[in-house]
């Protein structure tokens, strides 16, 4: 249900359009599948793709001898979620026992506090025991900002001053969640790219001192992306890659974008899971990302 609300600007600018094509068209032709490929183009679901896909299409068309329009639907569903699906799928990895560490990286302004105030609720309804760090001490407001999140949900925040060696947040917050017996440490870390070096050297750094006291971890290394930036999302996904070691997406504000395609571009195109969407503003508008369910979710 999340899901069906959530995408309805998407829906509305792609689904709808296809409907409409299907019903214009009645006839799978050259037409159609030109005026197909525009559809999903401007759904940012991106050309590669989108090339793939009705090469896809036109395969399946001819085994099935698909003539009517009106019958592809199905079809075109089913090869959406071939491609948003993948192995590694389904969920976070948590430690078998003791201490979970989630370190959360990405551009700032795309919703990674918001994400982390969410993501500790859902795990503080599970009756789990969280904290969150607050590692970026280079922003402004966002020690303070991860604070409010915190009272929000009910969560400590370990923190130092503005300014402070992240690095060595991330040592007092392990130091910590080992100490008050945590299940789930939550990691937040600066997201400014002015200084796309000094910001990857920061992140290895993090990643390394949170390695050294707690072996697995982290145990995911999410980088939270912004849906409604469209292809600039995709980009960011290649610069963060394998840089810093990533094992899951979070696309936040797919509520705010008709151009919801964007996650099948960056599932094709990046190769890396999307476990979470974002799908509002408040507390409970953190998503499980399924593909079945989020195609479901489209032509619902
Ligand atoms: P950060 O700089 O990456 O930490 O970004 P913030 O968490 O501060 O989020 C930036 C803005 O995006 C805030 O106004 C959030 O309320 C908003 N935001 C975050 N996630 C979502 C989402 O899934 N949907 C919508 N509509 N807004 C969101």
């Amino acid at each position: 249900k999340k899901f069906t609300e959530g995408l309805t600007k998407t829906r509305t600018a792609f689904v709808e359009r296809v409907e409409d094509l299907i019903i214009r068209r009645k006839k799978i032709d050259e037409e159609f599948y030109e005026e197909l490929e525009e559809i999903l183009i401007g759904a940012d679901v991106g050309v590669n793709t989108v090339m793939k896909l009705i090469d896809e299409l036109r395969v399946e068309v001819r085994k099935r001898r698909i003539e009517n329009a009106d019958e592809l639907q199905p079809v075109l569903s089913e090869k959406l979620v071939g491609l948003l699906r993948s192995d590694e799928d389904n969920g976070l990895k948590l430690a078998p026992s003791g201490l979970t560490v989630i370190l959360f990286v990405g551009v700032n302004g795309v919703g990674k506090t918001t994400t982390i105030g969410k993501m500790a609720h859902r795990f503080k309804q599970e009756g789990k025991k969280v904290l969150l760090a607050a590692g970026d001490t280079f922003r402004a407001g966002a020690i303070e900002q991860l604070e409010v999140w915190g009272q929000r949900v009910g969560v400590d925040v370990i923190k130092q001053q503005a300014g402070s060696d992240p690095a060595a947040v991330m040592y007092d917050a392990v130091q910590a969640a080992k100490t008050r017996g945590a299940d789930i440490l939550l990691c937040d870390t600066a997201g400014r790219l002015q200084n796309k070096v000094n910001l990857m050297e920061e992140l290895n750094k993090i990643y390394r001192v949170i390695k050294r006291e707690v072996p697995d971890a982290p145990h995911e290394v999410l980088l939270v992306l912004d849906a409604t930036t469209g292809q600039n999302a995709l980009s960011q996904a290649k610069l963060f890659g394998d840089k810093t070691g990533l094992t899951g997406l979070v696309l936040t504000k797919l509520d705010g974008t008709a151009k919801g395609g964007i996650v099948i571009a960056i599932r094709q195109e990046v190769g890396i899971p999307v476990k979470f969407v974002g799908l509002g503003e408040k507390m409970d508008d953190l998503q499980e990302f399924d593909s079945e369910q989020f195609v479901h979710a489209l032509f619902a």
